[in-house]
Parts: structure tokens; sequence; C-alpha cells
């Protein structure tokens, strides 16, 4: 852990400067704005360790697949959002020096991530080499309302002396991956362009042809007022520069307004580009630096209208969770169909930037709930768009009959992922995305969505697994052998309990969604049904007979399900036992005794129970929990919120505040030590789950919203919106009392610990808060 943030309801601060800590705050001060993203990195030099990080959303790179021993079924390659060309740089020169943190004694070094207004700030003191002070100041974000276009304004302001202060903004793009598989660049330029007024960089990916292109306009203002200055230029193959030079007096002000416009080919015809750079360029220089900054607070205040959750005494799990949302939406608006929401969205390299289950396992309802139905819409089109490539897949793999196996990791529906116990074993994914088009129907009641996408989608997926299992002569049923369920330290196991339960419930939701499907739009139906040479009678009879005489490993005696065939045979050690010298495990551990061991990454016959939470009873809930929370060591950031939910669900509200602590700050406080490689984006969506499903027991029963709030010791009161079908809700739940607000016109009617309440529009309930709710 290394809590060196300050704690603040609204911003989250860093005071002094460490240079050890500069790569974990690139991770943690990044900005974005769904289309792009970009870590902290420094505008002006910076020699000391760095990760580079500039993405496009979209634009990403085939990466030649590396590994050490070639399975049959491997991708050729691994998909990586690349690091594209540096529109942020400004060096600066004083005196004839550079500027160079690393190089340089700095003072008064405060960054601060306003996460109310969306916009980053940095200011330091810094003694150059030769004795000059400079104060400086920037201040920058990526424009939620124009979204190919950043902005940063910078200061500087000689404390001690006169001196010639050199700004010169410019565009670079050669830049690389430190993840290259190959160590090879990705980029080659097409074209450059350096003029006092706007300079370009058009550059390629060196496969599939994306495109990207790059303009800056620049300008000087002395003490608040703007310069005329004509700046040099400058440029080489991939760089282009302005050179402003000002003689200022000590105290006198030098500011720099960079604007920048960053579009690809995802978007614009590629001959165009400079065009579409100068309309953008202008609507920048039209609106000026102070009024992009106010509609941007505009366009955050929006969205927290409808995020925002607010905790009474305990700033730090404010901040924690304000910090989640405010990443998430950030990373994912829902305005372009063609994206989604990478493990470690726009902030680091690793995990590619690709789509996992994560997407529809947990952030799914951070975003239906919050920015509403047509977003979670966007996310289910997204996999609906790839069935054909999952279809593929699974053909490679040797399945047939329009059966679909969803790739573990990808960016365009192809498999990139090349270790063979997860690519071709960790095939539990396939239910995740089922059970998203359920959660969303559930929520919204958009049935439709099953009559035009999501049949199709889980005929292809039921088909899957009809294929995927096998009948056991031996034991008389059907055994689903040779997988990796989500606890990823066990692999190629027999009968994960997890997989073969999701399995059969997928194949019941298809079936209860044919016959949905059928009635509702008997026509719609038979198309289908045609067009996927779809065998009603025999496949749904197998499926039937499947989920019917499907082997599930229990533990009679402990009366707990058994996370696969086999597991008692380990040795029964429990967390609380390890030497903390041994954690994290898969840093202090080999490989080999991992998967020995009874420890589990992450939560895997509870991630069922969380799912299918209401096909069992409390005490079932409760045996497996205990059974299970003992041996997780969650070294998956996705494990704790699963647990915690399940903690409140039980009424343990201890240990449900202890693992929502461990979600909520994860990245703030570094818990792993990797908060340098990025952020655990996709895994705040499940800090997000254990409040509002958590805490506030929130659920969707026959249509109904319904309430079940806990409060945790701690806190005085918390707060959250609910954006549920027409009617916007803010529960606020203190100690005693629990208080819903229904923000919009149309009454609603709720219930809360089981009794009905109707909620009338623009007015409020009030429910006394239950202890025992079990
Ligand atoms: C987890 C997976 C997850 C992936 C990306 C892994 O560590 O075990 O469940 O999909 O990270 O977040």
């Amino acid at each position: 852990m290394n809590p060196y943030l300050k704690h603040d309801e609204w911003c989250i601060i860093e005071e002094g400067f460490v240079p050890e800590n500069t790569r974990a705050s690139e991770s943690i001060f990044s900005i974005g704005n769904g289309a792009m993203g970009q870590r902290a990195n420094f505008e002006e030099k910076f020699t000391g360790s760095t990760l580079q990080g500039s993405y496009i959303g979209g634009v990403y790179y085939p990466d030649k697949t590396r590994v050490g021993w070639w399975k049959n079924g491997y991708p050729e390659y691994f998909a990586k959002v690349i690091n594209s060309t540096n529109w942020i740089g400004i060096n600066v020169i004083v005196n004839g020096d550079e500027l160079d943190l690393a190089k340089c004694k700095v003072d008064e070094f405060r960054r601060v991530l306003n996460m109310k207004e969306g916009y980053l700030e940095r200011s330091f003191i810094a003694e150059m080499e030769n004795g000059i002070k400079i104060a400086v100041k920037s201040t920058r974000f990526l424009s939620m309302v124009d979204t190919e276009l950043g902005a940063i304004r910078y200061s500087v302001k000689p404390l001690n002396a006169d001196a010639t202060i050199e700004l010169r903004p410019y565009l670079d793009a050669d830049v690389r991956n430190e993840d290259s598989n190959y160590g090879e660049k990705f980029w080659e330029v097409v074209d450059t362009s350096c003029t006092p007024k706007i300079s370009y960089i058009v550059s390629r990916t060196k496969k599939l042809d994306f495109h990207v292109g790059h303009a800056m306009r620049n300008f000087i203002a002395l003490n608040g007022n703007i310069e005329h200055i004509q700046p040099e230029v400058n440029s080489s193959a991939m760089f282009v520069e302005n050179i402003f030079k000002v003689e200022a007096k000590a105290g006198d002000e030098v500011t720099l307004y960079k604007y920048a416009a960053v579009i690809s080919s995802l978007n614009h015809e590629k001959g165009s580009f400079h065009k579409v750079l100068d309309k953008i360029i202008d609507v920048a220089v039209s609106k000026g630096f102070d009024k992009m900054l106010q509609e941007q607070s505009d366009a955050w205040a929006d969205i927290w209208k409808h995020s925002d959750i607010t905790i009474e005494g305990d700033v730090a799990a404010q901040q924690g969770i304000r910090f989640n949302i405010f990443q998430l939406s950030q990373t994912y608006t829902g305005k372009d169909e063609r994206l989604n929401i990478g493990p470690k969205g726009f902030t680091g390299e690793k995990y590619g930037g690709s789509t996992y289950w994560d997407t529809e396992a947990y952030c799914l309802p951070f975003y239906m709930v919050t920015h509403g139905q047509k977003v979670a819409r966007q996310l289910l089109l997204y996999r609906y768009k790839q069935l054909d490539k999952a279809i593929e897949n699974a053909q490679k793999l040797g399945f047939t009959g329009g059966a679909a196996l969803y790739p573990m990791v990808t960016m365009n529906g192809e498999e990139c992922h090349n270790e063979w116990e997860i690519t071709f074993e960790e095939i539990h994914r396939n239910g995740a995305i089922a059970f998203a088009i359920y959660n969303y129907v559930r929520y919204t009641d958009d049935k439709s969505y099953l009559v035009h996408f999501g049949l199709e989608v889980l005929i292809a997926i039921a088909r899957f697994w009809a294929q995927r299992v096998n009948f056991s002569q031996e034991k008389g049923k059907y055994v689903m052998l040779g997988v990796t369920g989500p606890n990823e330290y066990e692999n190629n196991v027999n009968n994960n309990w997890y997989t073969s339960t999701i399995a059969c419930w997928c194949m019941e939701y298809a079936e209860e969604t044919i016959n949905y499907v059928k009635s509702a739009d008997p026509a719609k139906y038979k198309e289908l049904a045609e067009a996927i040479k779809f065998d009603e009678a025999k496949e749904v009879e197998k499926w039937r007979d499947i989920r019917n005489n499907m082997f599930f490993p229990l533990d009679e005696k402990l009366g707990i399900f058994l996370q696969q065939e086999g597991y008692m045979d380990k040795e029964q050690i429990l967390v609380k036992d390890l030497d903390p010298e041994e954690r994290p495990l898969n840093q202090k551990w080999s490989w080999d005794r991992i998967l020995r061991s009874c420890f589990i990454k992450q939560a895997d016959v509870l991630q069922g129970l969380y799912f299918l939470e209401d096909r069992y009873d409390t005490d079932t809930i409760k045996r497996n929990f205990d059974f299970y929370e003992a041996r997780t060591v969650h070294e998956s950031s996705l494990s704790p919120c699963v647990h915690s939910v399940l903690a409140s669900r039980i009424g343990n509200v201890d240990k449900a505040y202890e693992l929502y602590l461990r979600t909520a700050r994860l990245d703030l406080d570094d818990y792993n030590r990797e908060v340098k490689e990025g952020l655990h984006i996709t895994s705040m969506a499940g800090t997000w789950i254990s409040i509002v499903e958590g805490f506030g027991g929130m659920r969707v029963r026959n249509g109904m919203l319904t309430f079940n709030p806990l409060i945790p010791d701690k806190w005085k009161s918390y707060s959250f919106k609910v954006w549920f079908r027409d009617n916007i809700l803010k529960i606020v739940v203190s100690s005693t009392q629990i208080t819903i607000f229904n923000e919009s016109e149309s009454s609603l009617t709720i219930k809360v610990y089981g009794v009905e309440h109707k909620v009338p529009g623009s007015s409020s309930i009030n429910v006394p808060v239950q202890k025992q709710l079990f």
C-alpha cells in the first residue's frame, strides 16, 4: 500500500514531488473523454521514469503473438490499444536551460485531478541548474463536449530574475508501446506540416492502416494579455514544433494556450484530415480556453447529476467511490457503438485495452443504472455485432452448427488471448454475455431487444454449451471437462460448479426467450430460425436433457457447492493462516504451488450465487460464503466486490465494508503495488455494485425495484442515484432512516424491506432502517 495522496471529497491531490511515484501518479491522474484518454504525463521534458500514454479509442495494433509453445487454435495477434502521437508536449527553456523535473530542485509540487469539473492541474516551483527559479502551472482537459479536442493552459513565471522564456509546444508521432512484442514501432508518418498558425501530423499504423491526425494551434499571453507573437517553426519526419520566445521580467507570467485536435480514420475520410482538423481547431479558437473549460465543467455536472454517490462521515470512502465513478465515466460514454471498456481503459498498456467478460459481468449495471438504458443497450449490441466472429471462433476450436464462443479478449470480435488454459478453457465468459442480456431486460423491460438481437445470441451460446458437455457413462450424468472457472488459480479442472451452472442457466434462458419471441413476434422467430437453421424441437430437447442430468459437484456434509470436482482433496488451509509475507501469492509463490493449493484468486462459486441469487436461500448463500471467503485471496481486482455484495446479502455488514474498502481505494492506495501499469477500470464498476446492490440491496424483482439497505457503522449516511425506466430516484440511507426521492414527475411503486411503497412524482417517502434483514 502506498497512501501518498491527500483525502478530499472531490479532488485527488498529490503534494510534493517524489520521482518514484511518477508512474503511479501518471495512471491515477489520467484523463479521458470516452473517445480518447491519456496518462498524466508531464507536458515539459522529463528524463525520469515515465510511461508515455496517449490512446485513441478503437485505434489498435494487431501485434504478432508471442508464445513459448504454439498451440493450434491460438490467435495470430494480440490487439493493443496503442500509444499515439504525443500532443501534450511543451518544451520549456529558460535562459538556455531546459526544464526537466528529474534535473532540478522542485518545490511546492502539487497535482490535482478535479473530478467535479473534469480537468487536471499541476503547479510547482523549479530551481533550474542555472539558478533561475520559475513557478509553473498547467491545466489541461480532454473535452467532453467536443470529443476530438484537448486543451492546455501552461504558465511560467520567473521568480528571482528577468529571463528569456522559450515555450516550444510540439506534436511528436515518433512514439512506441513498451509492451510491443517484438520491439516494433507501430506508426509511420503520412505527412507533417508546420506553420506559425497551425501544425499537423498525420500518421498511420503499419498494419490495418488506421490513420490518425493531430493538429495544434498555440497562443501566447503575457500577464493575461494575448501577445501576437509569430513563432518560429521546426519540424522533422515525425515531429512538428512552434518556438515562442518571450523576454519576461521577474514576476511576469508567460502563458501558452495549446489547442489540439485529434482525429482518426474511424470517423473521417483519410483524404480529408487537414480540412477536418482545421475545423476542430477553429471551434477551440472561437470558444477559447475559459469557455471550453466552463463547458467541460457543465458536462461533468450533468454526469454527476445521474451518477454521484455521497458518503457522509468517511472522506476516504467518498473520494474512493467518486474516483471510480469519474474514471468509468471518462472511459466509456456510450456515444460510439464500436468502443467498449478495457480493463485499464485509457490509462496504460496492460490488457491491450480490449474487451473482456468484465464488461458484461461487472460494468453493465453501472452504466445501465447511471448512464441510462441506451448506453447499456449499446454495450449489448457490441457483442451482437460480433456474433459471426464468435461463431467463427468456436468453429476454429471444432464446434459446429452455429455454436458461438465469445473471445476472452477482443478488439473486433476475434480472439486475442493466447494461453490455452484461458483461451480455450475459460469459457464461462459466454455465460456472462448471456447473463448481461437477462440483466438488461430484467432492469429495462426492453423485451424488443430479445426479439431483434438477444435471442440469436442466446441460441448460439446455448448451442455451444450443448456441444461442450459430454455424457459420462460412469456417472450417468453430463459433465464438463477441462475448464478454467473465474478462479484462474485452478486450470483444466473437471466440472467447475460455476461454469456448469451458468451453462445450464444459459440453455434454460434461451428456451424461455424462444417461447417469448415465438409468441411476441412469430414472423420474426420463423425468419431467425430459418436463417440459423434452428431445429427447435431437437435442440431444445437436448438442452433440457443436459439441464436435467448435469453433474454438479457438492459437499453434502458441509452443505456447499464444490468449486470443482476434487476440490476437497486439496490441503485445506485458510487465508487467515497465511504468512502476510507470502502475499500476494502470485508474486511470492511458484505457479505450480498456487495451482496445487486451495487458494482462490477470485469469486467462483460465489460469482454464481451472485448472478443467480434468487435461486438460493440465505442459508445456502451463507454456508458457501463462509467457506469460500475464508479461502479467497482476492488477487483479482474483480473479486472483492462480489464477496461484498453477498456479505451484505447475508447481513454481515462489517465484512461487506471490509471488502468494499479493498475495491474502492485499490488504485488510490495502490494495494497491489501495480497501479503504475494503469488503473483497474473494470473493477471500479464493482465498487459501485458493492454500494448499490450491496449496502443498498437494490434488485429488480418481477419488474419492481426493491431495496434492503444496510449502513456501515463508520458512515453517517450515504446516497445513490438510480435511473430506472422513466424514473430517476435518489436513495439516501442514514443510520435510522431511508429516504427515497422520486425526481421524476410520474409516480413509482417500489419495495423496501419487502413492503410496497408508492413514491409519488417529485416527492419522497421515508422508511425506518431495519437492523435485522433476514
Ligand atoms: C481476471 C479476469 C479478468 C481479467 C481482466 C484477470 O486477472 O482473472 O477475470 O477478465 O483480469 O480484468
